[in-house]
């Protein structure tokens, strides 16, 4: 038998989708793989039983049921001032995972370089070389997340085409500054560059920080996809609603792609999820209210236990640093953590470009009731997980 493609031999499956499985071998809590335990707005659900009597159910415009996209670009508006025609300039796609895909595939030919911040979403490596593109990574200096503007310039000076911008940032919690962010814009108009961003997190921040997207900097507008999704915002990470806002020279490429890829995004999901598009602000405030309070629930608990922590931002993830145990392996540490605590975490290697192994990645999205459960089993880490040095 001939070889499978070249192209899949240098990445592995995801570690984050293993570690749910580790975690479900285990019936450990799982704070790993990012997704609530919560129920959707109980309006969404009322509309999706609407739909499955209603309709539709067959295909929609392979880059979005129109209703959909013009009360995505309503909405758009309402929180970032930008205007977006629906008509041209946005593509649904099956979560943002394959807006991404999509965007990289559309902007990046093999052979092109990718800045990427690094620690990053896995998901962006595998982007990469899906795409041909060869990754170059910038770090963001633990604890503060801070990158050189040096060591950027040099990544757009050895010819970066695209830089990948999480933020809020999936795993750190980081939330770019204005300042940081016309940086980055000073360099992408002085190297002639794409932004693509992942904006999932945009409505899961802290305060006093504040999401400013990337577009809507002086001239950015013409340079960034934005990628984003209803997934976290609207907690239904199982309907794969994502999309993409760019200027329309971008999107008409994107939705080509699109099409061959996946043809479109479930349509009675995206009638559904009209409703939910069109909340009023006490949505988007309560959103906001419930994720800092499990933000602080599960950081007392963290403090509790003793377990040295980060403290986001923006999104709803935690690095807990676990040196104390003296393991070489992250993923060894995990699947420890998940078999003898019983709760799952991701491994922080699988985020980091570089050689960072004492850090391992919990999410909050849950209960308030779960997250109580994991924390009283962490309260017994130290009795639990064998030290290795
Ligand atoms: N974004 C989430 C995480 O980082 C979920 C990833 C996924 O499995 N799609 O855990």
């Amino acid at each position: 038998m001939q070889k499978l493609s070249e192209r899949t031999m240098s990445f592995t499956d995801s570690v984050i989708r293993r570690m749910t499985r580790v975690s479900n071998l285990y019936d450990a809590v799982n704070l790993s793989q990012g997704f609530p335990d919560f129920d959707p707005p109980q309006e969404l659900v009322t509309a999706l039983s609407r739909v499955a009597v209603n309709g539709p159910h067959q295909y929609s415009i392979t880059w979005g049921a129109k209703n959909f996209r013009e009360a995505l670009a309503a909405k758009q508006e309402h929180f970032t001032g930008m205007k977006v025609d629906p008509e041209r300039e946005i593509v649904v796609t099956c979560g943002s995972t394959e807006a991404m895909m999509a965007s990289m595939m559309s902007l990046v030919d093999p052979g092109d370089k990718v800045a990427v911040f690094s620690p990053f979403y896995e998901n962006y490596g595998a982007d990469a070389i899906l795409s041909g593109a060869e990754p170059i990574y910038i770090p963001l200096r633990v604890p503060e997340f801070y990158f050189d503007e040096r060591e950027l310039e040099e990544a757009f000076r050895k010819g970066a085409k695209v830089l990948i911008l999480c933020n809020p940032s999936n795993p750190c919690g980081k939330v770019f500054s204005f300042e940081e962010l016309s940086l980055i814009a000073r360099l992408v108009e002085k190297y002639d560059a794409y932004v693509i961003t992942d904006e999932v997190y945009e409505h899961i921040i802290y305060e006093p920080c504040k999401h400013i997207p990337f577009a809507t900097l002086p001239g950015m507008r013409q340079r960034t996809v934005i990628c984003s999704s209803l997934s976290k915002t609207y907690s239904i990470t199982g309907w794969r609603l994502g999309y993409v806002i760019a200027p329309p020279v971008i999107t008409e490429t994107i939705r080509k792609v699109h099409d061959f890829l996946t043809v479109g995004a479930a349509s009675p999901l995206q009638e559904a999820a009209v409703t939910a598009l069109k909340f009023g602000d006490e949505y988007y405030k309560s959103l906001q209210e419930k994720y800092t309070s499990l933000r602080k629930f599960f950081l007392d608990g963290l403090d509790k236990a003793g377990i040295t922590h980060t403290t986001p931002c923006g999104a709803y993830y935690v690095l807990a640093d676990i040196s104390e145990f003296g393991y070489d392996s992250d993923l060894e540490f995990c699947e420890d953590l998940a078999e003898k605590v019983g709760v799952g975490a991701v491994p922080g290697s699988s985020f980091f470009k570089e050689d960072v192994r004492h850090l391992i990645r919990f999410h909050f999205a849950k209960k308030e009731s779960t997250l109580q459960e994991a924390l009283s089993r962490l309260m017994k880490i130290r009795e639990l997980m064998p030290r290795k040095k």
